[in-house]
């Protein structure tokens, strides 16, 4: 990394901090918000919802904890795309001279992983992975597909100083699982219009962006180049911490039949359904706003307070 590029997110970091918006937890990566962030945040999640009624068909609105079932995770295939951003979850499982050896090691600030076991459960990578085994399990897909909003805590471990780079963090997403691909495609490519209007209505400078997933090794390569090949993913880029490498704060994605068929899920006709998922990463379009329009938001533009602000 740059020396200019860490230190434009050492000063924004430094900055929303001192402004009581991000609260320290002393892991990069890791905060809480201050209430002024966290109404913004509220807003722009309320503009998301708004935008998202021009859906016509109603969405359902299913609510997800951060955890996953492991096995879901392994299902999605998610460990051999991104292993390096998954965590899952280990806990205690010994005998009380297990437990012994334990708090030496945690006194003596030692690594005790090995005396923890790998539980069932993992952190949610995206909000949307609970949804296609719940909509597979539904049975055949009903006529018109389905339209799921979702909203979770999301976990991705890429510890940075960038303070628009979490390791926990919202992502609000609608979820279109579509009877064919071009549904699911339309889907998405309506979604990069309204998602360029929602951000550029809040005087954000965004940008739609042929995107790929950080997928891991040299197969991962391949996969990032048929990604893009095929444009299955767009950003919403916006610059926060660099003009030339600007940030991500919404992706529109089309999976092709990938979760139908590792899900089985199906037109009632035997054809695997297509999905599409849209997400807006809520903490990340918040800083985006204090970058561009300042820390202090009564001195906003009028007419972004006024779009957030509405009754
Ligand atoms: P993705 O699934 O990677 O396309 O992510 C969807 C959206 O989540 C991105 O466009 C960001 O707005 C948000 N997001 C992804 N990773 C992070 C992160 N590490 N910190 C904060 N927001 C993130
Ligand atoms: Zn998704």
């Amino acid at each position: 990394m740059s020396d200019d590029l860490l230190n434009a997110q050492n000063d924004l970091a430094r900055a929303l901090v001192e402004a009581r918006l991000l609260l320290p937890s002393g892991v990069p990566g890791l905060f809480g918000r201050g209430t002024v962030l966290e109404d913004v945040i509220e807003r722009i999640d309320a503009l998301v919802v708004r935008t998202a009624e021009g859906d016509g068909a109603r969405a359902e609105r299913w609510r997800f904890p951060p955890i996953l079932p492991r096995a879901l995770l392994e299902k999605s295939e998610y460990l051999s795309a991104m292993p390096q951003l998954a965590g899952s979850v280990h806990a205690f499982d010994g005998t009380v001279q297990d437990h012994q050896k334990l708090l030496a090691r945690v006194h003596g600030g030692e690594d005790y992983g090995d005396l923890q076991k790998q539980t069932d459960v993992a952190l949610v990578p995206a909000a949307c992975y609970p949804v296609y085994p719940i909509v597979a399990s539904d049975g055949p897909l009903r006529e018109g597909g389905r339209l799921v909003d979702v909203f979770s805590y999301c976990f991705r471990h890429e510890p940075s100083p960038d303070p628009a780079r979490l390791q926990s963090f919202r992502m609000h997403e609608y979820v279109r699982i579509a009877p064919d691909a071009d549904d699911a495609r339309a889907f998405r490519d309506g979604w990069i219009d309204r998602g360029l209007l929602l951000l550029r209505g809040l005087g954000l400078a965004a940008e739609r962006a042929p995107a790929n997933d950080p997928f891991f090794g040299r197969a991962g390569k391949l996969l990032a180049v048929n990604q893009r090949d095929q444009e299955l993913k767009f950003e919403l880029v916006c610059p926060i911490t660099s003009a030339e490498k600007p940030t991500a704060l919404a992706s529109a994605n089309y999976h092709q039949d990938h979760f139908g068929s590792l899900f089985g899920i199906k037109n009632a006709d035997g054809t695997t359904a297509h999905t599409a998922c849209v997400g807006f990463g809520v903490e990340r379009v918040a800083i985006a706003l204090f970058k561009t329009h300042g820390i202090d938001v009564a001195a906003w533009p009028v007419d972004v307070r006024a779009r957030l602000w509405a009754p």
